[in-house]
């Protein structure tokens, strides 16, 4: 796959960052943030739950994956944010889809941005890809120093350099002002048309499939293998015999989930229904097919993420988890932002 890959490196940048005791600042922020995730959203998860998660430091050895965004589609909601996951294998982040909000929710999660290192897009559709180059800012301007590799489909490169130009008066103000290296050169942007290996280090082994999610093509899923634990993430997709087979014998899958009778509720408040409806029904995995996929794939653990609809309170866990349990007898779990698996 590597000679599938347009590598770029983005140059624009600076020299400098934040200073240690900048850092220091922000672990105790962080701590405060995650009182105040507690207090807020009741809505999202249980409260005990959330002051969990938010406050417990990152383990240095082992793998977990947090959810940062359970949401299905583009639309901002009170409920979920937008789709993104992050692995977290011996202390390094790998973050899979950058929906909008994952800057902030990796804060929440306590997971530092100055430790950002790799991003894996699923596909382009902007709930995933919104704020893939703001989070690598969001990082920059939080003192992260290293370097990014990027891996997704094209145009991830050209968007990659759009973002950088488009912030070019903020950055070139801060390279200066601020003391920062420049940002381009730490950005490696890596475009993959062809399932294969990803990538490869000491912690894990990144692989892919082309799943079925038109009309965005080409459109993935990661596998992540480490020492101790396999995970999957579908991305968007129908359900997909490509899925099934990088996630055989997998210990988690992690896999979006639509839930087709809600579904007429949901185009009663939006003005384009008719495509809309024929593009989710089209390009998306139903509850009581996702229970066949889990099966079929033989993984221990199922995840449901990328809920759609999004924000109907009228769907409880059990309405999501029933027709995906008739078909499915390992553990199923309901995702929620923040959730750590
Ligand atoms: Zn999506
Ligand atoms: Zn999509």
């Amino acid at each position: 796959m590597g000679k599938e890959r347009r590598t770029m490196h983005v140059q624009l940048c600076m020299r400098g960052d934040m200073r240690e005791e900048d850092a220091k600042k922000g672990i105790s922020r962080r701590q405060f943030l995650a009182g105040s995730v507690a207090a807020v959203a009741g809505t999202l998860a249980s409260d005990k739950l959330l002051a969990q998660t938010a406050a417990t430091p990152q383990k240095k050895t082992g793998t977990k994956v947090i959810l940062l965004g359970t949401g299905g589609g583009p639309r901002p909601n009170k409920v979920r944010n937008q789709s993104s996951q992050v692995v977290i294998s011996n202390g390094i982040p790998y973050v899979i889809d950058c929906g909008g909000g994952v800057s902030r929710q990796m804060v929440f999660a306590g997971v530092p941005l100055t430790g950002l290192k790799n991003i894996f897009i699923t596909h382009n559709h902007s709930d995933h890809n919104l704020e893939c180059g703001a989070l690598i800012y969001n990082a920059w301007v939080s003192g992260f120093k290293g370097k990014v590799d990027a891996y997704g489909p094209p145009p991830l490169a050209r968007m990659t350099k759009s973002f950088l130009e488009t912030n070019e008066y903020d950055i070139s103000v801060r390279i200066p002002d601020e003391g920062r290296q420049p940002l381009g050169p730490m950005i490696e942007a890596h475009e993959m048309s062809k399932p294969g290996l990803v990538m490869q280090d000491d912690n894990v082994k990144v692989t892919c499939a082309l799943v079925n999610h038109p009309p965005v093509v080409p459109s993935f899923a990661y596998r992540f293998d480490t020492k101790d634990h396999s995970v999957v993430f579908s991305g968007d997709t129908t359900p997909s015999e490509n899925l099934v087979e990088l996630a055989k014998g997998a210990d988690v899958l992690i896999h979006e989930v639509l839930h087709k009778p809600g579904l007429a509720k949901l185009m009663a408040r939006v003005p384009n229904a008719d495509r809309l409806l024929e593009h989710i029904v089209g390009s998306h995995t139903t509850t009581d097919d996702l229970g066949k996929v889990a099966k079929q794939a033989g993984v221990k653990k199922l995840v449901l993420t990328h809920f759609v609809p999004v924000d109907d309170p009228s769907i409880t866990d059990e309405m999501w988890v029933g027709p995906v349990r008739a078909h499915f007898d390992g553990e199923i779990v309901v995702g929620r932002d923040l959730l750590e698996v």
